[in-house]
């Protein structure tokens, strides 16, 4: 069985260093905020090319402290409107929805999976305060409009780059530094993955980034002094040191993805299946490869016989979910249809020549029913 991701496999890559840094954590005896933390977000900062990096617990809690962080420096409010794109994964609607603000989604490109500049302009409103870009599947969203939209509106621009960790545009900004302040998450099946739980924030905006270094602490400014009503969403030192360890790899790591992904775009050839766009540039890391099929369940189990594992990205769209009733009567025919058609064929650093080979060969000899 090829399966979807080994992440003992991926790990395994990296066993030794993790031992040596894992014992050197053990011995420093300081387990919480230390060097490795530090150090980490002086790195990752580098790495994105932006001023800060906030090392944070996960990726949704990285987008709700840069909402809260907002909050405190006056520039939303409660009540506001954020625009988002409906497709997205719903953490980064839940980020909103926990910040006390209004997401309001919007329709993607049903080419690119990312949010549609016209579709933000059409849903601007006097409570309108911020964007919220997802560069979904890892490729990043294509900003010249949506600049330019933002700028006259006087829009802030939230990026969520939990899947695009080093992704690049053509003007050679990272994602992380293509809008006003970024959420990652370390997630262990992310581009850049922690051994458990992790993630960080990045900004240019010093203001900001002194507001959220606070808040995830306690709202602590010194040891047992509270500025704000802070939460404790730490980036844990051992996961820090495991991604310093992982982060030098990423670029090398993304590459192969992309290799991999232009033998599939070059060499799947069925009827039944739609693959998806690519600029043929560094600005795709391909988290996710996300093919469209009209008989998706059909497809699934065709591979799964021939011993391949996918996975659907993602099957219910947030708008129908339990959790958010109150849109369940909304319609967004394109995210719907993208939810009812799109499956994820594996990517990774560790999938073989071979395997890529054998996915690519079975793909071609499904024939629909
Ligand atoms: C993984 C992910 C998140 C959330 O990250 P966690 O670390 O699991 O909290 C948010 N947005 C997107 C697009 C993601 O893929």
């Amino acid at each position: 069985m090829i399966k979807f991701l080994d992440l003992h496999k991926l790990n395994a890559r990296f066993e030794a260093e993790f031992q040596s840094e894992f014992k050197k954590f053990l011995d420093s005896g300081y387990y919480v905020l230390g060097n490795n933390v530090r150090a980490f977000e002086k790195e990752y900062a580098a790495y994105c090319g932006t001023k800060h990096c906030i090392g944070v617990s996960n990726g949704l809690d990285a987008l709700t402290l840069i909402l809260e962080a907002y909050k405190i420096l006056g520039k939303l409010q409660e009540g506001d409107e954020i625009i988002v794109p409906a497709n997205t994964y719903i953490a980064s609607i839940l980020g909103i929805t926990k910040a006390g603000l209004k997401p309001v989604l919007v329709e993607p490109n049903a080419i690119t999976f990312n949010i549609e500049a016209s579709e933000i302009e059409a849903a601007i409103s006097r409570k309108t305060k911020a964007i919220l870009v997802v560069h979904l599947y890892g490729q990043l969203t294509d900003m010249s409009e949506i600049y330019n939209i933002a700028k006259k509106q006087n829009l802030l621009i939230m990026e969520d780059a939990a899947q695009a960790h080093g992704a690049v545009n053509v003007e050679g900004k990272k994602a992380g530094n293509i809008g006003d302040a970024a959420g990652f998450s370390f997630y262990p099946t992310k581009n850049l993955g922690a051994l458990g739980e992790a993630g960080a924030v990045t900004t240019n905006d010093s203001e900001l980034a002194e507001i959220i270094i606070k808040l995830r602490n306690y709202g602590s400014a010194s040891k047992y002094v509270n500025q704000y009503k802070g939460v404790n969403n730490r980036l844990d030192e051992v996961q820090a040191a495991f991604l310093r360890v992982k982060l030098p790899h990423v670029d090398a790591d993304n590459e192969i993805r992309r290799q991999i992904a232009l033998r599939y775009l070059n060499e799947i050839q069925n009827s039944h299946i739609t693959l998806p766009s690519y600029q043929n540039n560094a600005s795709h890391v391909f988290h996710q490869f996300v093919i469209r099929t009209k008989d998706r369940s059909g497809l699934q189990e065709h591979l799964n016989g021939n011993g391949i594992a996918t996975l659907i990205h993602y099957e219910i769209p947030p708008h129908k979910q339990e959790a958010y009733k109150e849109w369940n009567h909304l319609h967004f025919p394109i995210t719907e249809q993208i939810h009812a058609e799109c499956l994820s064929l594996p990517i990774n650093p560790i999938l073989e020549t071979t395997e890529v080979t054998q996915i690519i060969s079975v793909l071609n000899h499904y024939k629909n029913q």
